[in-house]
């Protein structure tokens, strides 16, 4: 493993050790359950507690407001199917596909679109946006593109027609600084294994006033102010708060290295190969997702050719069915460039010599591949590809 170079940081980060640390009493020392009336309860209770304040404190909400889940997936679920107040969802086409199946699951949802740059179209929300809506749930930040909605408009808008706002902000939180009272948003999701905690443990923030709508009805194992099941991890927990603690103090320190290793990617890349696009906005981006199309290659088999950097390709290749992007296809990219995509995803830990190597990596893995493309021949010789070869989509 010592020779891969990872760059994957939106997929999952390493668990920092600190926290680790932080998070190792309370599997067999400090093993108590919350909800116990004795000692080692009251020594879980108060962990939890901690953390749960920790968490509270980063985002500017009450600690009463935020729920511990297992993962962002789960809060998206709970948000979706619940705060929309039996009423209709409306999801934007690029959000992630843990909302979809929550939309899905409602039976009531209508997808908003986005602009080429990734962006929401606000005209088309504001036209969407009617008495039988009751949320609209849209993404921070995208977890392919890095885009960075305005949370704030959208809440604005959406409130303005008494229509809730929940937002996905497993790709923001500890990356950029979030406020909820500022962002005025009623519920927001977050996961702490993309801030260097530990895995199985995400939050829900939800505004008090809205804590009828989430509550579990006739439960009779409830935790969690009542919105959630079960007894509560609480060692994961306190990771989540020690890695909130910890992206307290990092994250502007984190946000301007990771700008400018982002900066040197893009140039190292373009200054070496034509055709190449960064998908995304080129004004509103978190900078550790760096989308990139090599057009003329299989993002997949980029990724065979340059391996030893870890990324993700936004293509898929099941049953010999190659599938595109929901989120590329939703902002209108060409399926050709689409499918060269590759996710980089810049972290706490990356240098600027495994930049420099990723980048030699990819520029020589595009330019091996072109050259035995008979596609590229085409793409060079000016023959419009995308209307030769019909691209299945998801
Ligand atoms: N939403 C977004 C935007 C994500 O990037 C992810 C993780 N890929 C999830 C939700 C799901 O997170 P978790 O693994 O905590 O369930």
């Amino acid at each position: 493993m010592r020779d891969l170079i990872y760059l994957d940081y939106a997929a999952t980060t390493p668990c920092d050790p600190w926290v680790v640390s932080q998070m190792t009493p309370y599997f067999s020392e400090k093993f108590g359950n919350p909800n116990s009336l004795h000692g080692y309860g009251e020594e879980a209770a108060e962990a939890l507690a901690d953390a749960r304040g920790s968490v509270a404190r980063f985002i500017n909400a009450a600690a009463n407001e935020i729920v511990f889940t297992s993962g962002a997936t789960e809060s998206n679920r709970i948000a979706v199917t619940r705060g929309r107040n039996g009423k209709t969802v409306i999801a934007a086409k690029t959000e992630h596909k843990s909302v979809f199946d929550a939309c899905q699951e409602t039976g009531f949802f209508v997808l908003a679109d986005v602009c080429h740059d990734g962006m929401l179209d606000f005209d088309k929300l504001a036209e969407k946006l009617g008495e039988e809506i009751g949320l609209v749930s849209i993404c921070m930040v995208n977890n392919e593109t890095g885009v960075l909605n305005n949370l704030k408009k959208i809440a604005d808008v959406c409130h303005e027609k008494d229509v809730l706002v929940h937002t996905d902000a497993t790709q923001a939180l500890g990356k950029i600084p979030i406020d909820v009272q500022d962002l005025n948003v009623d519920f927001l999701t977050a996961s702490s294994h993309k801030i260097y905690g530990p895995k199985g443990i995400g939050i829900l923030y939800y505004k008090q006033k809205h804590h009828r709508l989430l509550r579990v009805k006739n439960a009779n194992h409830e935790v969690e102010f009542g919105i959630r099941a079960g007894t509560v991890p609480v060692s994961l927990c306190v990771g989540f708060g020690a890695a909130v603690t910890l992206a307290s103090q990092k994250q502007a320190e984190d946000y301007g290295r990771i700008s400018s290793l982002r900066e040197l990617l893009i140039s190292e890349l373009q200054n070496n190969l034509d055709e190449i696009y960064v998908n995304g906005s080129d004004t509103s981006f978190y900078p550790g997702i760096v989308n990139v199309s090599f057009r003329g290659c299989e993002g997949e088999a980029l990724m065979m050719e340059a391996n030893r950097i870890c990324v993700s390709s936004g293509s898929a290749c099941t049953s010999n069915k190659l599938t595109i992007s929901h989120v590329l296809d939703a902002m209108g990219i060409a399926p050709d460039i689409a499918q060269s995509s590759i996710r980089i995803s810049i972290g706490r830990h990356t240098t600027e010599e495994e930049i420099r190597i990723a980048a030699r990596q990819l520029i020589e893995g595009t330019l091996k591949l072109r050259a035995m493309s008979p596609v590229w021949e085409m793409i060079k010789s000016g023959v419009d590809i995308n209307s030769v070869f019909s691209c299945r989509r998801k």
